[in-house]
């Protein structure tokens, strides 16, 4: 399960969350830079 962080709330939520959403943004607070946290690696993504 990939999972994501939001860098402005930090509430973690999964790729399921993000599908409804159609975008890459957070389901909380709407932010759009999040982070992927899958396994040991940490990426930031950013939505244009
Ligand atoms: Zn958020």
């Amino acid at each position: 399960m990939v999972r994501y962080l939001c860098l402005r709330c930090k509430r973690e939520f999964d790729a399921s969350q993000l599908a409804i959403m159609m975008s890459v943004r957070c389901p909380y607070c709407g932010y759009r830079v999040i982070m992927k946290a899958r396994g040991e690696g940490i990426k930031v993504v950013k939505a244009i």
